[in-house]
């Protein structure tokens, strides 16, 4: 169950970041759109642009707006990134073994190969022996 808890908060930290990252890519072509649709190259008018206009969140501190562009990047990707391991915990489990704790002897269910990790009985960061046709 704790797991599960953790894609799914994963899951959602991933779709908030995404939805940053697209609302802040947003937010700098709306700003930037009313010079860059006139411009004759609208691809470095707009890295031009990016430069120069600034933007205040909090009165007293400006930024450029390459600053927020590159924020809603890599928010953007790192949501994507986030989504597509979310999704493949989800929905791609893998194989569930049982592992068997070396400090505490106690075993846990889970999936995969984990060559290490925490037990959660004696929160120990340990390499589990694997225990294979236990039901
Ligand atoms: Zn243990």
């Amino acid at each position: 169950m704790r797991i599960l808890r953790r894609q799914r908060t994963t899951h959602a930290v991933s779709i908030v970041l995404s939805l940053l990252g697209v609302a802040f890519i947003s937010f700098t072509i709306w700003k930037t759109w009313p010079t860059v649709s006139s411009a004759e190259d609208p691809l470095s008018t707009f890295m031009t642009v990016l430069g120069k206009e600034k933007f205040g969140l909090v009165p007293g501190f400006e930024y450029e707006l390459i600053y927020l562009f590159a924020l809603g990047d890599a928010m953007l990707i790192s949501g994507v990134v986030l989504a597509i391991l979310s999704v493949q915990w989800l929905y791609l489990p893998g194989k569930v073994v049982w592992y068997r704790c070396p400090f505490c002897n106690k075993d846990w269910r889970s999936t995969g190969d984990k060559a290490l990790v925490h037990c959660p009985h004696c929160r120990q960061l340990v390499h589990p022996t694997l225990i294979e046709n236990r039901t």
